[in-house]
């Protein structure tokens, strides 16, 4: 029963026609979604990328396309054939851009059928995810998923287009490699012709571009794929794709300027004006006044309380006088009744001795006059939730050695982020009450962003840079600094003299873009003299025999005239991920892998054949 296509041409798409084509001859192709059969009248819906037209198989005008119509079914792949004409006053259809018209059809073609799918792309996203990433190709075939991809070439096209008026090339680099270290695991690609020798797939470009730097190209970027063996997350993939760049000569300025430029670029190809500058924010700031290295600025910050109380006060409830007693506000979500706060109790991470006071109305009874100076701290209005989260001095948790000059302690890190992760998860639970999230859902929903008239994103999309990093991070487990980015970022300058007798205090060029609780991107000043990488292995614990092993060819690269150069990468996929309103990075990946790192289409990873693993020298053990 199916048809041959001929020499048919299609000459519109799904999407295309109007009240003006009326009386047009047109031929359109796509796939049913829906069909209503009214005995001698078939109305057929034809979709593709662009739209939906209505198509209708009249008897008399087509007999045969009549009964071709009784038969087919959503999904089958039809060709019509037919006139423009307006549709009755009555049934126009103000939803649809082609709603004004439809095709009397005279010539229908069957090519192809297709057997009933798993669930309809004509409806909206259905709730089992497995089944939808089983048959990726159907749910691709949905609406959204077909409006996030055009989202997503959008941006990466504007970006292009973008840092390519900055003066930047792009230049690809290779995925067979060996290792680079970001702080995931690789993936090993086993070479055939040398036994027992792999290649890495690249965690990122890092090498690559710095080695772009020393051959003088002066301004690289590329949209790049980069893999990572680490726990999955919803916002996290063992391949994604970063926009990467590297820049020669650079000031940190230099580096946000071009982002600033790019990513507003990229939102306004999305419909969304980004305001710049960004804020920008140093690491120990952002921790003080939100808890964590990437703030969420739709709520107020922490607020530092510890003035409100007495030292008398502070021995009274328990709390250590010498950490810090901070705030956490949440706008408009009210008091919480025992209940709810007993339910909340699990948000809150105590294990390092940070304390949460959440009951108000007690500590109003207790310490009226504190509870009051406290609120006066917070600028907490009527109807604001507060609670405190501060030391408990009670508990002596075991700190380890790693006080810096002038930095936060370890101790005092922990309750900031105590009150932090609380402040997200309070924000999250109540969030119909507040409301600072539904701004930015408001905006990515607007309707006037497909319009082509930007809509303003300032307070719905709030950007920020959090700069001077620490250099170091203390390892527990191995009881080893572990670089905070990777080794090949700066230290400051001055803070050099310190790299072995107080490596804590050393801050980084390293910086970060945060934008809505989520880390964008990356980057830092890279460290350009041989001597200076050399120091930094060293203080990291690694021998120069295992250096030179490693990044040999690195080293060696940077005594031919390295210039001065820094950059960052940013994360594509989330990108979009918060430009489509999408809950995971899977809604924006065409073919994305489940938290088990599993292909569900292809159904990949799979066993290879015994003659695979003989020309590959490998030998697989399996546990039992
Ligand atoms: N290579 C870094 C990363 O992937 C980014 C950078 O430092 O440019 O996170």
């Amino acid at each position: 029963m199916l048809d041959f296509l001929g020499n048919l041409q299609r000459t519109h798409t799904c999407g295309q026609l109007r009240a003006a084509d009326a009386g047009a001859t047109v031929t359109l192709m796509g796939w049913v979604n829906r069909r209503r059969d009214h005995g001698s009248l078939i109305f057929l819906d034809l979709r593709d990328r662009t739209g939906i037209t209505q198509i209708v198989l009249d008897k008399d005008l087509t007999p045969e396309g009549h009964a071709k119509g009784e038969m087919v079914r959503p999904e089958f792949v039809l060709a019509v054939t037919g006139k423009v004409r307006r549709r009755d006053k009555d049934v126009i259809n103000p939803n649809m851009p082609t709603g004004e018209i439809e095709i009397a059809a005279d010539r229908l073609l069957v090519l192809n059928d297709s057997k009933v799918p798993p669930f309809s792309p004509a409806e909206e996203a259905i709730g089992n995810e497995e089944l939808r990433l089983k048959y990726r190709y159907i749910d691709l075939r949905r609406v959204q998923m077909q409006q996030n991809f055009e989202l997503r070439h959008k941006i990466a096209l504007a970006v292009r287009e973008n840092l390519s008026a900055q003066g930047f090339l792009e230049i690809e680099t290779p995925f067979m490699t060996r290792s680079t270290p970001e702080g995931a695991r690789d993936y090993l690609v086993p070479s055939r012709l040398h036994p027992g020798q792999f290649y890495a797939l690249p965690q990122s470009p890092q090498l690559f571009k710095q080695i772009l730097m020393i051959s003088g190209f002066d301004r690289y970027f590329q949209i790049a794929r980069c893999f990572r063996d680490e726990d999955l997350r919803a916002d996290r993939q063992p391949e994604f794709t970063q926009i990467d760049l590297e820049v020669s000569f650079p000031q940190q300025e230099t580096i946000f300027a071009i982002v600033e430029s790019f990513l507003s670029a990229g939102f306004r190809a999305a419909g969304i004006d980004l305001p710049t500058p960004f804020l920008r924010i140093t690491y120990d700031e952002a921790l003080r006044q939100y808890g964590i290295d990437k703030p969420d600025l739709r709520l107020p910050g922490l607020s530092d309380i510890r003035v409100a109380f007495t030292d008398e006060d502070l021995k009274a409830l328990l709390v250590d006088p010498a950490l810090p007693v901070v705030a956490v506000r949440i706008p408009k979500v009210g008091e919480l009744s025992r209940k709810e706060r007993e339910d909340n109790r699990p948000l809150f991470d105590a294990k390092k001795g940070a304390k949460l006071i959440d009951d108000w109305k007690r500590l109003e009874k207790g310490f009226p006059e504190a509870a009051r100076k406290a609120r006066e701290l917070a600028h907490a209005e009527e109807g604001d939730l507060l609670v405190i989260v501060a030391g408990d001095s009670t508990v002596h948790a075991e700190a380890s050695d790693t006080k810096a000059a002038g930095r936060l302690s370890e101790r005092e890190i922990w309750i900031y982020s105590a009150a932090g992760n609380l402040r997200v998860e309070l924000a999250k639970r109540y969030a119909s009450r507040h409301g600072a999230f539904a701004v930015t859902e408001q905006v990515v929903a607007s309707p006037e962003r497909r319009s082509g008239t930007p809509v303003a994103g300032g307070l719905a999309f709030r950007p920020i840079w959090v700069t001077d990093f620490p250099m170091f991070e203390f390892d527990q487990e191995s009881k080893r600094w572990l670089p905070a980015h990777h080794p090949f970022t700066s230290p400051h300058e001055e803070d050099m003299d310190r790299l072995v007798s107080d490596p804590a205090s050393v801050r980084a060029r390293y910086y970060d873009l945060a934008m809505n609780g989520l880390e964008l991107g990356s980057g830092s000043i890279r460290i350009h003299r041989q001597d200076v990488q050399q120091q930094i292995f060293r203080a990291l614990g690694m021998s120069d025999d295992e250096a030179k092993a490693r990044f040999g060819f690195f080293l060696e690269a940077l005594t031919h005239g390295t210039p001065p150069h820094g950059g960052i990468a940013l994360g594509l996929d989330r990108i979009a991920m918060i430009l489509a309103g999408a809950p995971s990075l899977r809604e924006v990946i065409a073919f994305p892998k489940t938290a088990k790192a599993i292909d569900l289409m292809v159904d990949a990873p799979t066993p290879v054949s015994p003659q695979q693993l003989k020309e590959l020298h490998i030998r697989t053990v399996l546990k039992e």
